[in-house]
């Protein structure tokens, strides 16, 4: 592949293509507005009815016919989906080498980052199609994929042809049941059932649209949750479980405990600390540029003993009165403090082997939680995918043409997602995102 130039990329306009998107929902299914009879088979959203034993999601729709598209769009890449790997791909594939270089973007705070990269490529010529929703994928044959046909708000649909690659980057697959079911059951099956909230990472649509053509799914076991409790319950010298016994290494990721959560009588978990603690726990800043936005233990205290108020957390000098405000057996909890206070004195966790620089002797007066059910961010599986993107079908051939990043790509995570390292699932999709523009854009 040559390099190009940017100039290869602006060139009538059309840019490196981004199918964009503000929301999903509220979107007619295009064949449903077209009113043209899709297939005979096909149900009212043009996917045809599964067979017993069938997986819903594999069942591909009929395709949309050609007389159909209301308008065809050439470009040289084609993303689907502008979230977090996508807008990477595009400011790479537009830009070609922007972490190299500045961006003239100045201090971006994080929480506007993408907005501010979409509105750099648009002045860049990238045509960026809000409020459009891809519907198929265009393969040849077994060969190139070549286009993706998108409903607008309307339901007009348009054919993207993407000469260089169209890049699936539509996100997970959570809000489709059966596929949350199949891939990701512990978010399904645990002892809190259906009581872990599901954030809104994806329908799936772009995976789906991928498999319709040929591509495949990560297929090493089950697809892990990303699991996290709501900032309240991140505090936890002491874990406990119903049983009033410690059960794990307090310092374990989050998606670890949720799993360890599932494994304890009831899903019970109560954390223990006191107000040293405020200045044991490690000083997270939030800004690179700034170490002061870490919270201060004054203002962590503060923060407590809100919480306390509000009767999220409780604060006690007696262990007998935390016992028994989580119906936990009082002679059994006291045991559990007095030994995990022998390690502390001695800087040794005898029983699961916590980092000795954060045993902190645990003294009253005390606060305590119940750990709520976790949530679920997202699933840490996708497409089946090789080093450079590229989609891959059964026999772990690429599909010409078709790429996937970000959470609808799979083959990077098994068994757990770790919480351990900050912006795991964003780095992973700001790096991908970057390779794949530049590999587009001829530079890899
Ligand atoms: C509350 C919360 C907190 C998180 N915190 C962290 C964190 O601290 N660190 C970390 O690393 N990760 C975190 N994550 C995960 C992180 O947000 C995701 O890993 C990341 O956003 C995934 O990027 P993506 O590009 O794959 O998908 P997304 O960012 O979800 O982008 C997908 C885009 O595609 C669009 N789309 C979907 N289907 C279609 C279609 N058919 N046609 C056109 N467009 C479509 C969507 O509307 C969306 O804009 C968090 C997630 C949540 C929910």
């Amino acid at each position: 592949m040559t390099a190009l130039t940017r100039r290869h990329f602006i060139a009538g306009g059309l840019a490196a293509g981004a199918l964009g998107l503000a929301g999903l929902t509220g979107c007619a299914p295009a064949a449903e507005k077209s009113g043209e009879d899709v297939s005979a088979s096909a149900g009212a959203d043009g996917a045809a009815t599964p067979a017993a034993g069938e997986r819903p999601w594999e069942i591909a729709p009929a395709p949309i016919a050609e007389g159909q598209i209301t308008e065809t769009v050439e470009s040289d890449v084609v993303i689907i989906g502008l979230g977090a790997s996508g807008t990477y791909a595009a400011t790479s594939a537009i830009d070609q080498d922007p972490y190299n270089g500045d961006l003239g973007l100045g201090f971006v705070p994080e929480i506007d980052l993408l907005g501010a990269l979409l509105g750099h490529i648009q002045d860049k010529g990238a045509d960026i199609r809000f409020k459009h929703t891809s519907q198929q994928l265009v393969r040849n044959g077994g060969g190139r994929v070549s286009a993706v046909i998108a409903a607008d708000e309307t339901g007009a649909l348009k054919k993207f042809v993407g000469t260089k690659g169209i890049v699936i980057a539509t996100g997970s697959y959570s809000q489709d049941a059966a596929m949350l079911e199949y891939f990701c059951p512990m978010v399904t099956h645990n002892p809190v059932g259906d009581k872990v909230a599901q954030f809104n990472m994806g329908d799936g649509s772009g995976i789906k649209q991928a498999l319709w053509v040929g591509g495949t799914m990560q297929n090493n076991g089950d697809h892990p949750p990303m699991m996290f409790w709501g900032s309240t319950n991140c505090i936890k010298n002491v874990m406990v479980n119903s049983t009033g016994r410690r059960f794990i290494d307090e310092n374990a990721g989050q998606s670890n405990f949720a799993a360890a959560q599932f494994n304890q009588p009831g899903g019970t978990m109560v954390a223990l600390w006191n107000e040293a603690y405020a200045s044991q726990l490690p000083a997270i800043s939030y800004r690179a540029d700034d170490p002061s936005w870490a919270a201060k233990p004054e203002e962590l205290l503060a923060k407590w003993n809100a919480l306390v108020e509000e009767g999220i957390f409780m604060k006690a000098d007696l262990l007998d009165d935390i016992a028994a405000a989580y119906d936990l057996p009082a002679d059994v909890l006291a045991r559990t403090v007095e030994t995990y206070n022998g390690y502390c004195a001695a800087g040794e966790d005898g029983e699961f082997h916590k980092n000795p620089a954060t045993l902190h002797e645990l003294t009253a007066p005390y606060f305590a939680t119940k750990y709520d059910v976790p949530a679920s961010l997202a699933c840490m599986g996708g497409l089946h995918v090789n080093a450079l993107s590229q989609v891959l079908t059964e026999t772990e051939e690429p599909i010409v043409g078709l790429y996937a990043i970000g959470l609808a790509a799979g083959d990077f995570y098994a068994n757990q997602y770790s919480t351990r390292f900050a912006g795991n699932s964003l780095g992973r999709c700001m790096t991908f995102g970057y390779l794949i523009g530049r590999q587009l854009a001829g530079l890899e």
